[in-house]
């Protein structure tokens, strides 16, 4: 029998492996940036028409090809990258395959101009379907320019098989967001159908974000900055208000290299459990360099994952590490002085402040910054230290120094805290009347309303309840330190068999948070006593039974003892919307919640605040 084994036609084999390394336009994009910035390009343009399916250009201004490398480079497996086997290991080029000229050119018109910066002429090849159609020496601005023309035109199964306009470019975008967040130092511009849709001048990587998410970005983003033995973690997360309920600016970059990762996002959601309700996602930007040896690059151009050797351990850093970085700056949410740019309102008079707020108290001094809740503990004095800022910022109505600018205002923030403490002792009837008339508002008996500098800001009475006693408590049964009781009553209670099981459970923790309850044999206990912020509520007789019923839904969501205990507690101890509240309450309320290690949410999820910018107000009022 004749042989029958033929080796393939070279253009036959380019369209084979160009079906797995051309998708579509954006695999065309994603490459020949790629090359680009390989070839250590300060600027790069990007012309897409018709979402790439009739032009992709892409010019950069890198080190060009010389005559016989432009030729070779269409060539498979042509590659500058690489020499050895032993390379694979250590690669920090974007491309090494040699496959995504050939790939390209086999499956396009493409046409190619490059030139090196040292040399006066340039090249001009032209390749369709594999051909070297014309190959001649040309004029050329020093780099690359390659233009890939109709794609797939040679191959009109996959030609249709393109999505719509939309949707192709939407693939291209992204592509080119993933390559230009990792190197904001090139300089991008992106034409689409002769209108220029970027402009990213090279700058740091905040900047960058911005250029490509909007300026809105800008107050949304956390640094996140870990450096270890293994691993050095930089990038940016977004602030837990500003969580969305889709997918989509979530990135995460290797070895400057974008990559997904189901297992690093979880350790990133992880970080901001209890921060965002279920079904919401953080953006996050987040560049890990680790040594190249130690990650296995799947090298299939389409895939972007990757393994780690010791994955646990990035796992455990990444989380640290997000976790850290909002800690650290759960104290300046939106509230907002890291703005460059401070929105300038039209100066009105004290006078002409008077006329339009009339409720406001006039000429009193007294009242900044003072409150008549009880003394903080240590640990939300530490809290409250960052937020002092915001708070020395808010102007309060009739305080006639909100409306000098300059030094002597600054003096007034950095002495705030002596202020404080010390109206906190002489806290007198007058002061507590000018008070009355000012700020903080209640509204519907749910929300409070309160003015900050840059705006207001409208607080859930409920959540913001639930969050500052959650922590409270929480720290109690972690530092086994809650002790004290109000000994007013003493009752005799009777549980069903499942609940009793319940409370024998978790009975030394929770009277631990203040409760003094004995179990009395059977099915019945005695109560000595109970927390003292409960005393006197209508419905104390009540938070026991709501405090099981809430204790059995954590179990069903396989919270950790003393958090579910905490979270309980804090559900039916909170106050309740409907519940109307004494400014000092309000202003107590405030103090306590921005003193919270994460004051955002209540520990169920629900927003504890919201804070509205005097600029989007105005935007309401435009004409
Ligand atoms: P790879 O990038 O995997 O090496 P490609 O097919 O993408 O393979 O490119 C082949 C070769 O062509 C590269 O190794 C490089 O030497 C050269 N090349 C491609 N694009 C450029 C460019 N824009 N500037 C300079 N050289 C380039
Ligand atoms: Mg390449």
């Amino acid at each position: 029998m004749a042989d029958i084994i033929q080796l393939l036609p070279d253009a036959i084999a380019n369209q084979i492996a160009a079906g797995e390394v051309i998708q579509r336009p954006a695999s065309v994009v994603k490459e020949l940036l790629e090359n680009a910035i390989d070839a250590g390009s300060t600027k790069i343009q990007v012309l897409i028409k018709d979402a790439g399916k009739t032009l992709l250009q892409i010019i950069d201004n890198g080190c060009g090809m010389s005559e016989t490398d432009a030729r070779m480079s269409f060539e498979r497996h042509a590659t500058s990258k690489i020499r050895s086997a032993q390379d694979l290991f250590a690669i920090r080029t974007m491309g090494f395959r040699g496959e995504a000229l050939a790939s390209i050119a086999a499956v396009a018109q493409v046409e190619m101009k490059t030139r090196q910066k040292s040399k006066e002429v340039g090249h001009l090849l032209r390749v369709e379907a594999s051909k070297v159609l014309t190959q001649e020496a040309c004029q050329a601005a020093p780099g690359t320019s390659i233009a890939v023309k109709n794609l797939f035109y040679n191959v009109p199964a996959r030609r249709n098989f393109l999505k719509s306009n939309p949707v192709e470019l939407k693939h291209i975008l992204e592509e080119f967001t993933r390559i230009a967040m990792a190197n904001p130092d090139i300089h991008f511009i992106v034409h689409r159908d002769n209108e220029e849709i970027f402009h990213l001048t090279p700058g740091n990587l905040r900047q960058r974000v911005v250029g490509l998410f909007g300026s809105n970005a800008n107050k949304k983003l956390i640094p996140v900055e870990e450096d270890t033995d293994i691993v050095r973690i930089r990038g940016y997360v977004g602030k837990p208000e500003f969580a969305k309920k889709s997918r989509g600016n979530q990135y995460f970059f290797v070895n400057d290299r974008f990559i997904k990762s189901g297992y690093l996002h979880h350790a990133i959601m992880g970080a901001y459990e209890e921060l965002i309700a279920r079904e919401q996602y953080p953006l996050y930007v987040i560049f890990i360099e680790i040594d190249p040896a130690k990650i296995d690059i799947n090298v299939h151009p389409t895939k972007q994952e990757i393994k780690f050797d010791d994955e646990r351990l990035v796992y455990n850093y990444l989380k640290v590490a997000v976790r850290h970085a909002l800690g650290q700056h759960h104290a300046m949410p939106s509230l907002d002085f890291e703005q460059e740019s401070t929105f300038n309102l039209p100066v009105i008079s004290p006078e002409r402040e008077k006329e339009i707020l009339p409720s406001k108290a006039s000429g009193s001094n007294l009242g900044k910054g003072s409150y008549s809740s009880p003394p903080l503990s240590q640990r939300e004095r530490n809290n409250l230290a960052n937020w002092e800022k915001m708070y020395a910022s808010m102007t309060q109505p009739g305080d006639e120094e909100d409306f000098i600018e300059g030094p002597e205002k600054e003096q007034q923030a950095l002495t705030l805290e002596s202020s404080m403490s010390a109206t906190n002792q002489d806290n007198d009837g007058l002061e507590i009347n000018a008070k009355e008339q000012k700020a903080p508002y209640q509204i519907h008996r749910t929300y409070i309303l309160n003015q900050i500098k840059s705006g207001f800001i409208l607080i859930d009475q409920q959540a913001a309840h639930e969050r500052i006693l959650y922590e409270g408590y929480l720290e109690k049964l972690q530092d086994q330190s809650g002790t004290s009781q109000q000994q007013l009553f003493t009752q005799t209670v009777e549980f069903s068999p499942g609940d009793t099981e319940i409370l024998l459970g978790i009975l030394d923790e929770i009277n631990l948070l203040g409760f003094d309850i004995q179990h009395f044999g059977k099915n019945t206990f005695i109560i000595n006593g109970i927390p003292a912020e409960l005393v006197g509520r209508k419905d104390e007789s009540k938070v026991l039974d709501q405090l099981i019923a809430q204790y059995k839904f954590g179990i069903e969501l396989n919270l950790d003892i003393k958090e579910n205990i905490a979270r309980s507690m804090a559900r039916s101890a909170a106050i309740k919307r409907g519940q109307s509240l004494t400014k000092e309450e309000m202003q107590g309320l405030i103090d306590k919640l921005f003193a919270c290690a994460i004051p955002y949410k209540s520990p169920t999820g629900r927003n504890c605040f919201h804070t509205f910018e005097l600029e989007e107000v105005a935007k309401l009022f435009e004409g």
